[in-house]
């Protein structure tokens, strides 16, 4: 799609990253079938083909409104067209950048502005968001349906090793997993430790970045990377052989420093060393186990019942690794349902379904849907977004899948 850069912005970093991201788009369309809000919405300004069509005009200098903005917020940055495009047309990198230039031509304000301000001065920081989750979880009983639903209940975190292994890795601690799923990393540590390979946090790391950078706050996002970088630059110099991301939204994002920090002079090349060594724990548990009998853990995993697995899309469109997961539950013995639709959306989408709440309940309703249609014992997912919402959609408890490694190779069942 050839694109004319307006005069105003000739030298905006953002419409020349724009422009060569647009000209891939050949305008097939191919996209549109998997886009969910299109399919919610059926408007094409709803769809990615539309979507990039409205950040083509404003890079060729035509002035949004709010109406451009709002089509740009409905987009859930699932992804899910970056994998049926043909073209390899990267809408995720598009739309952070269509994004920014919109806000700067129709800024937020009221309760938008304000509620945003609220979420980023409490979502990125696990001191803060620890201690809201112990309310919510107190006053559980007393919250209205969906609401009660949604908080996690407390769990109950498996003994962690204290053998330290030849291989090491790090983990990123995060900032809303910890709090609301302590479970999820310590099983990591579990399994990996069983695998042989030591897991360690870094106590300076926090927030990968990404609820600032998908709520258009970039350069607050650089900031909480770089600090990030710092945290693990130690650990990656002295030869930590991954770093491991439990949470698949946040996953994405790390792989992601790389590109996100490209013009950073004193980071760049820091980024670049930590994106590469990212990896979520399926890639390393699935290389480990690769070329091993694993019928040892059929007899356990077939007790845990019948598992409906909810693959994240910053898993599959995202990270690109789709069916990874599903094809490792299934070599360990867990009996997994069959879910229509597994390549769409849960709704969750990091902040998304605080700010677009009707079209992530339909969502949500859909994907618990088909998630319970196989009659499953418990479901699983590998991203605490997903989990909190399908919890809240469902009533039923969700976990992370290593959750039930963990207890597979630990015998817990
Ligand atoms: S499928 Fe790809 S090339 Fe076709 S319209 Fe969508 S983004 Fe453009
Ligand atoms: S990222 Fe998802 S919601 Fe946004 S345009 Fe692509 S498919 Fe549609």
């Amino acid at each position: 799609m050839q694109t004319t850069i307006a005069p105003e912005l000739a030298n905006d970093p953002r419409a020349i990253a724009a422009t060569e991201v647009l000209k891939k788009c050949v305008h097939c369309g191919f996209c549109l079938a998997t886009c969910p809000t299109y399919n919610l919405l059926g408007d094409e300004l709803d769809s990615p083909r539309g979507r990039i069509y409205l950040i083509k005009q404003v890079v060729e200098g035509h002035e949004p409104t709010a109406a451009t903005r709002t089509h740009l917020d409905r987009c859930l940055t699932c992804r899910n067209c970056e994998t049926t495009c043909p073209s390899g047309v990267e809408y995720g990198h598009l739309v952070d950048l269509g994004r920014s230039l919109v806000e700067d031509k129709v800024p937020r304000s009221g309760v938008d502005k304000w509620l945003r301000k609220g979420i980023l001065s409490v979502l990125p920081y696990s001191k803060r968001v620890t201690p809201l989750v112990k309310l919510g979880q107190v006053v559980k009983p007393l919250l209205p349906g969906a609401l009660g639903r949604a908080v996690p209940a407390s769990q109950t975190v498996p003994a962690l090793p204290t053998t330290q292994h030849e291989r090491h890795m790090l983990v990123l601690d995060g900032c809303v997993q910890p709090s609301m799923a302590p479970a999820t990393n310590a099983s990591a540590v579990r399994v990996l430790d069983a695998l042989g390979i030591s897991l360690n946090g870094a106590a300076e790391s926090g927030c990968c970045g990404a609820v600032h950078y998908h709520l258009n706050e970039q350069e607050a996002a650089k900031n909480f990377i770089r600090r990030n970088i710092d945290a693990w630059w130690p650990s990656v110099e002295a030869g930590c052989e991954a770093i491991i991301v439990t949470a698949s939204g946040c996953g994405v994002m790390v792989k992601d420093y790389g590109h996100v920090l490209a013009d950073d002079a004193a980071y760049a090349d820091k980024a670049a060393r930590v994106s590469a060594l990212a990896k979520d724990i399926v890639e390393v548990v699935g290389d480990v186990l690769a070329s091993e009998d694993l019928s040892r853990f059929k007899e356990t995993a077939a007790a845990v019942g019948k598992v409906a697995f909810h693959p994240p899309c910053t898993l599959q469109h995202g990270q690109k690794l789709p069916q990874v997961t599903e094809r490792l539950l299934a070599r360990l013995g867990f009996n997994l349902t069959p879910v229509a639709d597994a390549h769409t959306c849960c709704g969750s989408a990091g902040t998304y379904s605080i700010f677009q709440p009707a079209i992530s309940q339909q969502l949500k309703e859909n994907k618990v849907r088909n998630l319970l249609a196989g009659q499953p014992d418990i479901i699983a997912t590998a991203n605490i977004g997903c989990q909190l919402q399908i919890q809240g959609g469902s009533g039923q408890t969700v976990v992370h899948w290593i959750e039930l490694v963990d207890r597979v190779m630990t015998a817990q069942v």
